[in-house]
């Protein structure tokens, strides 16, 4: 039996593992001991992760449909119609009527190559990725606020903070090693530990205090702490006036958000709401935590400058063991941000508006006319489908047909493309839409790089081949660009991509493969001397001075009414994974989760006259699913929740398309519903 030591197919933990292999497949995952973040240990997926490698159901030659029904085709072929039907496309309507999906679960070379695809061969910067509906507004916030759109400590950090704020984050169900070093922490070190979350997670067993805030108003929250802070002189009055400006805007803005003001708005008990701002401002090393639940909003962007104000306030940022931290979500969402599969900027977060930037890349990619337009995201490509804005769709490893909010308009969309190509590993749900599919592999047959939540870029490494004719979507994307008459698309292995990438992206210059070997490095890591950054703003910010930028409180979009009288949140549970492509085909992970349900509050279960495991109708202005009760005090009256990862009773066909205005990210945290007994 072979070990091959890679990293992790599912969250931004971005755990070592071991992968067995016995006669051509991979036969068990076990975790690598002296990994920097698993150290030993992996949670239920990562032991799992092997399991759907082997499926008989994987995706194994290109696929054409016809008729309305897919045939067996050649590589050939179904490359030939791709390039021939795009080049047609962009010809006749423009170069901005084809767009391409890039992938959260492919390596960074391969998002590398995504973008240069759109961007170099295609001349159009339609080009997203899943993160616009995780964290672009974490990229957005952090990045006005600090300079930088990424999370800012490391995660073994976590193991010396005396202090977490923990919102908007199921931790230990999302981030299992990190949860668990949270709670080691309160156990063993008396930690002290701040849950704000309308919904009780695992970790408020263990918290110091919980506030249980009204989904949607995390804004009010953090300003009234703010204005504690700052009423009882607990802000760091040095820190504030050497690297930050603006410190009398904010001061101004949350004087009006007092703790009975933010009771009304939040519920938070005042006197609660004042406890917790004590604990984490006078507490010296003071983690901000945060996920989905505060960036899934149409006010995201506000919620996450919010959140760096609070940190800025306090001196919280800069130091060892502190920061504002948001978890990225999928295991190599923070590298596709990072490689420029994002419709504003290249890789590196070099701006597609900068004409320098534009310059720099015309002369790399031995192109000319680069656009300078801000491309469309991921909610408008595919809404472009209905109405023909968005003629042509290459969709790499992306199931907006389950995540993407408003199943019903998806649907109509899909249905309604000229031409749509997907590659993945299985024939998806939006794959069964698709003109041409193409069968890619698995992170176990394929050599690349992801990054994990706190910017450890790291090596994966093939350890089996992949099935059938399936190919690495690095060697797809290479023959499409190709085909489509580009030259500069010609890599013997991904270690020759990482090469292009390290010369044209400051913060990867010195992720030379050979470097990356043992368990890799943190970016900002600008040379081959550079050792990497545990956290970021150590002595300034990224921006020079960091930006205190206070937002008044909005109310979300859609709020419940006499007939849609409850609030609808929706998220993840720990034994699956997005929309269940892989966690559904494993057998531990399918038998623990088989079936979706929604969680009521026990008095509302009486009211409705609902049991536990009960059949419900949940409806929307949108639509409707059925699925089990779960009687359950996690979620308040009036609340409910229903995990994403189900096909069979999709979240997604209740939530709301509304938006962030910065960000674009939708507001799956917040739509009004109402709960019926059948
Ligand atoms: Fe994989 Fe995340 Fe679990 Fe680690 S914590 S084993 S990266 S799913």
């Amino acid at each position: 039996m072979r070990k091959v030591l890679t990293t992790c197919i599912y969250c931004g933990c971005g755990c070592g593992l071991y992968l067995t292999e016995d006669k051509g497949l991979v036969t068990g995952a076990y975790p690598s001991v002296n990994h920097p973040v698993s150290k030993g240990s992996l949670c239920v997926k990562g032991w799992n992760c092997h399991e759907f490698v082997n499926r008989m159901d994987r995706l194994t030659h290109p696929l054409i449909k016809e008729n309305g029904a897919f045939r067996k085709a050649t590589w050939k072929e179904a490359i030939d119609l791709i390039t021939k039907k795009f080049k047609a496309i962009s010809s006749e309507t423009g170069a901005d009527s084809v767009a391409f999906l890039s992938s959260a679960k492919t390596s960074n070379e391969e998002n590398y190559l995504m973008m240069k695809l759109a961007r170099a061969v295609y001349k159009t910067n339609n080009v997203d990725h899943c993160a616009r509906l995780c964290h672009a507004s974490t990229v957005a916030g952090l990045a006005a606020t600090f300079g930088s759109g990424a999370m800012t400590n490391s995660i073994n950090e976590f193991e010396e903070a005396d202090c977490y704020l923990i919102t908007g984050s199921d931790t230990t169900a999302q981030h299992p090693l990190i949860g668990s070093r949270i709670i080691n922490s309160v156990l063993e070190r008396d930690a002290k530990l701040v849950v704000v979350d309308p919904r009780k997670i695992e970790l408020e067993k263990y918290s110091t205090i919980y506030l249980q805030q009204k989904n949607g108003t995390d804004v009010a929250w953090i300003n009234g702490m703010m204005r504690v802070i700052i009423e009882e002189g607990l802000e760091d009055k040095e820190y504030v006036e050497e690297r930050t400006e603006g410190f009398c805007d904010l001061k101004k803005l949350v004087e009006e958000y007092t703790p009975r003001y933010v009771e009304k708005i939040t519920t938070i008990p005042a006197e609660k709401l004042i406890e917790a701002a004590r604990i984490y401002a006078t507490t010296k090393k003071a983690m901000i935590v945060y996920s989905m639940g505060i960036t899934q909003h149409t006010t995201g962007v506000d919620n996450v400058k919010s959140l760096a104000n609070l940190a800025m306030l306090t001196g919280h940022v800069g130091r060892a063991s502190t920061g504002v931290n948001p978890l990225r979500g999928q295991n190599n969402v923070q590298g596709a941000c990072d490689l420029g599969a994002l419709s504003n900027v290249y890789s590196g977060y070099q701006k597609v508006t900068d004409e320098t930037a534009r310059e720099k890349f015309e002369k790399a990619w031995e192109v000319e006319g680069l656009p300078g337009n801000i491309g469309l995201t991921v909610t408008e490509i595919i809404s472009g489908l209905d109405g023909g804005k968005v003629r042509g769709l290459y969709i790499m490893g992306e199931n907006p047909m389950i995540s993407d909010p408003d199943s019903n308009h998806v649907r109509k969309c899909l249905e309604n493309a000229e031409f749509l190509v997907v590659q993945d590993l299985f024939l998806t749900d939006t794959a069964r839409f698709a003109d041409v599919v193409l069968p890619g592999a698995s992170f176990a047959e394929k050599d690349g790089t992801f990054t994990n939540t706190e910017r450890r870029c790291e090596r994966i490494r093939k350890t089996v081949d992949p099935p059938g004719e399936a190919r690495a979507d690095w060697e797809i994307l290479c023959d499409v660009a190709k085909a489509s008459g580009y030259r500069g698309m010609d890599y013997t292995d991904p270690a020759e991509i990482m090469e292009e990438i390290r010369e044209v992206t400051p913060i990867y210059g010195g992720m030379r493969y050979d470097r990356l070997d043992s368990y890799g490095l943190q970016w900002p890591c600008p040379s081959l001397d550079h050792p990497g950054t545990p956290y970021l703003h150590k002595e300034k910010f990224a921006k020079g001075l960091g930006t205190f930028m206070p937002r008044p409180f909005i109310e979300p979009v859609e709020s419940p009414d006499d007939e849609f009288n409850f609030i609808l949140s929706t998220g993840r549970i720990y034994w699956h994974w997005h929309t269940r492509t892989l966690t559904g085909r494993t057998s531990t992970l399918e038998r623990e989760a088989p079936k979706p349900f929604v969680e009521i509050h026990p008095e509302d279960a009486e009211k409705l006259g609902i049991k536990d495991e009960e059949t419900v109708k949940v409806t929307s202005r949108r639509g409707n699913v059925s699925l089990a009760a779960r009687i359950t005090g996690k979620v308040a009256p009036g609340s409910c929740f229903i995990p994403f990862h189900y096909r069979e009773a999709a979240a997604n066909v209740l939530t709301i398309n509304a938006v962030d205005p910065v960000a674009k990210i939708p507001e799956y945290k917040v739509c009004a519903v109402k709960v019926e007994k059948i």
